[in-house]
C-alpha cells in the first residue's frame, strides 16, 4: 500500500507543528508556505517588522511535547522566559507605580518565546526528515475536494534548492508554467487568518462562517535594554500600562529588551496620525513612565510612524472539515484577538487534538471522515469559547486590572 500524502499549506507555527506529527505517523508530507524560508535572513515576517515574542503557555507546549520529537520541547522551552504575573504600570499624585499580579497561587507561569525562534526550530526539525518537502514561495491558489487536487502559484526564484528538487508528484499546469497541480489523500490547512484553504473548503462543504473586525488596531514598539545591558524593567513579567479604552504592553526578549505593543481604537491612532508632535504628551499622559524612560521621545515618533498599524480579527466557523480530504487548523480555522495570549497556543493544541481523533480512528479514508466529523464537532465549541475569552480579556488588561471590583473579586478569590 503506498504511503498516505499529506499535504499541508502554511509553515507557519501551526502547519509546521502538523507537519511534524504527520512525518511521525509515516506520511509523505509536503508543506507549501506563500513566503519564503523564515531562517534566511531576507525573508521578512508576516505583518511585523521583525520578529514578535508571544506568551506560550501549557496549552501548546502540551501540543510540542506530545510531537514525540526528542528534545524538541527542552530546546524550545531554553529560548524563553517565564513571566509570573503582569506588572501593571501606573502614577499616583506624579510618582510612578508599578503593581505585581502573579498569575497562579502555586507560582506556574507563562513563557515569553519568539514566534520566529519557534517556527525556526520547528521547520529545523522537518529538515531532517526523509518524508518531508519543504516548498516555500509556493501560493495555493485552487483546490478540488471532491478530486483531492490542489494549485500552486510558484516563484520560481526563491525556492531553496535543497527542496527545489522533484517539488511534487504532480504534473506540471499546462496553462501557466508558475503553476503546479498537487495531487493528495490529505490537506492540513495552516494559512492563517486570510485562509486560501478556507476560501476553497467553503465551496465544498455547507461551513457557516461568521469574522468581526474590533475597533482597535495595533502598532508595534521596541524597547532596548538599559545602558548596562541589562533588562529595564522586570523580565518576568507580562507588562501592562492600562488605559481604560487602550492599552500598552511589553513582553520580554532574550537579548533584554522588550516588545511593545499600542492597542488603540482606529479614531484615536486617527487624531494622534493628524497631529504626530501630541504623541509623547499622549504618551505622558496614559502610559507614565514609557517616553523618555523606557523609550527615548525620537525613538518612540519614529517607531509609531514606520511600524504599520494593524487591524484585529477574530474569526469563528464550522465545521472545519469536508469528508476525508481537508481540514483547517489554527488561525484559519479561528483566527483571535491577542488579548487571552491564546491564538497560537490553541493553533498548537489544535495539532494535539485532531491528531488524537485521527489516531483513534483506522488509517484510511472511512478512519479519517470518522476522525475529522469528530474533531470538527468537538474543536469548534471550545475554538469558539476561546474567542470569546479572548475579547472579554481585552476588558480585563485595559481596565479591570486597576478597577475597585477586580481587587475585591480577586481578594474575595483568595480568601
Ligand atoms: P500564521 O502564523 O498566520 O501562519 C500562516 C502561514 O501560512 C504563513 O506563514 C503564511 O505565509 C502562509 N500562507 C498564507 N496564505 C497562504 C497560501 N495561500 N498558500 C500557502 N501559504 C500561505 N498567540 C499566542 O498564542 N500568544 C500570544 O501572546 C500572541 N500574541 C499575539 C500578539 C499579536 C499582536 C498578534 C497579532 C497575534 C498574537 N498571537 C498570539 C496570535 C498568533 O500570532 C497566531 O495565532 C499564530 O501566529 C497563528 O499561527 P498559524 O500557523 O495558524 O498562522
Amino acid at each position: 500500500m503506498s504511503k498516505q500524502k499529506t499535504v499541508i499549506v502554511g509553515a507557519g507555527p501551526v502547519g509546521a507543528l502538523a507537519a511534524l506529527y504527520a512525518a511521525g505517523r509515516g506520511h509523505e508530507v509536503e508543506v507549501y508556505e506563500l513566503r519564503g524560508d523564515l531562517r534566511d535572513p531576507d525573508t521578512v515576517p508576516l505583518n511585523f517588522t521583525k520578529s514578535i515574542n508571544l506568551a506560550l503557555s501549557e496549552r501548546g507546549i502540551n501540543g510540542l511535547r506530545k510531537a514525540n520529537v526528542s528534545g524538541l520541547l527542552e530546546s524550545v522551552l531554553e529560548e524563553t522566559i517565564p513571566m509570573h504575573g503582569r506588572m501593571i504600570h501606573g502614577a499616583k499624585q506624579g510618582e510612578f507605580y508599578e503593581e505585581s499580579q502573579n498569575y497562579d497561587i502555586y507560582g506556574r507561569a507563562i513563557r515569553a518565546v519568539d514566534r520566529a525562534g519557534l517556527n525556526k526550530r520547528l521547520l529545523d526539525e522537518l529538515d531532517k526528515m526523509p518524508n518531508v518537502k519543504l516548498l516555500f514561495n509556493h501560493k495555493l491558489v485552487g483546490a478540488d475536494f471532491k478530486k483531492n487536487k490542489a494549485w500552486f502559484e510558484r516563484r520560481d526564484e526563491g525556492v531553496r534548492q535543497d527542496h527545489a528538487q522533484n517539488p511534487t508528484q504532480g504534473k506540471e499546469a499546462s496553462h501557466a508554467s508558475s503553476e503546479i497541480e498537487v495531487p493528495f489523500d490529505f490537506m492540513i490547512g495552516a494559512d492563517g487568518a486570510h485562509s486560501a484553504v478556507r476560501y476553497h473548503l467553503m465551496k465544498f462543504t455547507r461551513m457557516s462562517y461568521q469574522q468581526e473586525y474590533i475597533d482597535t488596531l495595533w502598532c508595534e514598539f521596541h524597547m532596548d535594554p538599559s545602558a548596562t545591558n541589562d533588562f529595564q524593567i522586570s523580565p518576568n513579567h507580562l507588562h501592562i500600562w492600562p488605559g481604560k479604552e487602550f492599552m500598552f504592553i511589553a513582553i520580554p526578549s532574550l537579548d533584554k529588551s522588550f516588545t511593545s505593543t499600542l492597542f488603540l481604537p482606529a479614531k484615536i491612532f486617527a487624531e494622534l496620525d493628524k497631529n504626530p508632535e501630541s504623541l509623547v504628551d499622549f504618551f505622558n499622559k496614559n502610559f507614565p513612565g514609557v517616553a523618555g524612560k523606557l523609550i527615548p521621545e525620537a525613538e518612540l515618533q519614529k517607531q509609531y510612524k514606520e511600524n504599520p498599524h494593524l487591524p484585529l480579527i477574530s474569526i469563528k466557523c464550522s465545521p472545519y472539515h469536508f469528508g476525508s480530504s481537508a481540514v483547517i487548523l489554527g488561525d484559519s480555522a479561528h483566527a483571535m484577538v491577542p488579548f487571552y495570549g491564546q491564538g497560537m497556543n490553541a493553533g498548537l493544541e489544535d495539532v494535539r487534538v485532531l491528531f488524537e481523533y485521527l489516531d483513534a480512528n483506522t488509517q484510511d479514508a472511512s478512519g479519517r471522515a470518522k476522525a475529522l466529523d469528530e474533531y470538527s464537532r468537538n474543536r469548534a465549541p471550545d475554538a469558539a469559547a476561546i474567542n470569546d475569552l479572548a475579547l472579554r480579556n481585552y476588558q480585563e488588561m485595559r481596565a479591570d486590572v486597576v478597577s475597585p471590583v477586580y481587587r475585591l473579586r480577586k481578594w474575595i478569590e483568595e480568601k
